[in-house]
């Protein structure tokens, strides 16, 4: 997404973020040479616990460039936990950070290069995306709120699908519906451009191709590697357009219940498809390609339903009196949808998801 010339509403705008990306198994072995790259010499490593083996080894191959390990980035990166490492980055001085973990571990490295300035490298270990977007959304006093700044964007990105074979087959599952939700929204997004269309297109494609491969065949690096690179282009969706009603639901459920992202987004999905795939030709007729002609909805709602974990908003904890002051919210909030939305239609589909 990118600001429109007021004056040429029929004009369509693309930006594209400057990035170097590095991809392939192994990849992660070239991060101290991407530091030194940055010219960086006190390095501050932010890490996940669920990443604490490659995490040590990356520490030890960064040898004296590694000023500082922080270890506990949290979902929707609260304020509180950035100004904790914030105080460890003017500690050590650090002068680059380095995130390797999920979207927990990425969106405190933007927190924190965007507060200073520091370049960061995000090593990924999920199918979240949000290395690649310039978007943050922090959380504080129980209020997630949402930015945008091309400053935000990590300069350098390193997929290594090998990070990603620890994954269990329940979060590899969830985590790649939520990557496929972003370009899913890119294909009816109101701002698409041949570009987006291009990624999204492909990115659902290889999602929907790699992901029962790799729910087969957990440990095979080839089917590894196309489900994250396809997570990849779905990241570029989310950076290149506006996001529309699922992406609002899962802001307006995950922050008032502080539900489990990749969850919340995967049992939502065949709902919203349902919803506004009849509002949305183009993005149907693209999904049917990716799906090989089978319906859409019926190909993504077996993949949700197939989680061993939670599958409804109920088995998640969301109470069934909260759904209206949901949907209320969310038909007010201002987003780009392919159907209108009204709060008793986004009612009714919060009423299928529960
Ligand atoms: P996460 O980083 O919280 O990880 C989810 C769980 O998976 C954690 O328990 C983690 O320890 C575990 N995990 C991660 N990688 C693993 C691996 N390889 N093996 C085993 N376990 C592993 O969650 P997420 O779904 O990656 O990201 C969600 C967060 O990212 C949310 O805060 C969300 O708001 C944010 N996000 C931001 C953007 C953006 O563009 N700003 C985009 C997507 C997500």
């Amino acid at each position: 997404m990118t600001d429109h010339p007021a004056e040429s509403p029929d004009v369509t705008v693309h930006e594209t973020l400057p990035a170097r990306v590095l991809l392939g198994a192994g990849a992660r072995h070239c991060v101290p040479d991407e530091c030194e790259r940055l010219g960086a010499r006190s390095v501050l490593l932010v890490s996940t616990p669920s990443a604490a083996a490659p995490a040590g080894e990356l520490a030890d191959a960064l040898g004296p460039r590694l000023a500082a390990r922080f270890g506990r980035p949290a979902a929707h990166t609260p304020v509180a936990v950035t100004a904790d490492a914030l105080r460890l980055v003017d500690e050590v001085s650090a002068d680059a950070v380095v995130a390797l973990g999920g979207g927990s571990a990425v969106g405190l490295a933007k927190a924190l290069s965007v507060r200073t300035g520091i370049p960061q490298i995000a090593v990924p270990t999920t199918y979240a995306g949000s290395e690649a977007t310039p978007v943050l959304g922090e959380t504080e006093n129980g209020v997630k709120t949402t930015r945008r700044a091309a400053a935000i964007a990590p300069g350098t990105i390193v997929y290594d699908p090998e990070l990603t074979l620890t994954l269990p087959p329940g979060l590899t599952l969830t985590s790649a519906l939520n990557a496929l939700a972003h370009a899913v929204e890119a294909l009816w997004a109101p701002d698409a451009t041949p570009v987006t269309d291009a990624l999204a297109t492909e990115a659902a494609e290889g999602l929907l191709t790699a992901l029962p491969r790799v729910l087969d065949a957990p440990a095979h690096p080839g089917h590894r590697g196309h489900l994250q690179s396809s997570a990849w282009l779905a990241g570029l969706c989310l950076a290149g357009t506006r996001m529309g009603l699922h992406h609002q639901l899962a802001h307006a459920l995950g922050g008032t219940y502080d539900l489990p992202h990749a969850a919340l987004h995967a049992l939502l999905l065949p709902h919203v498809l349902s919803f506004n795939l009849p509002s949305a030709p183009h993005a149907a007729a693209r999904l049917s390609r990716a799906t090989g002609g089978a319906d859409p909805v019926a190909a993504v709602a077996r993949l949700a339903r197939s989680y061993d974990g939670p599958t409804t908003l109920a088995d998640l904890g969301v109470p069934h009196d909260g759904l209206r002051a949901i949907a209320e919210r969310v038909a007010a909030a201002p987003h780009p949808n392919p159907r209108p939305v009204t709060a008793d239609s986004v009612e009714g589909l919060l009423e299928a998801a529960f």
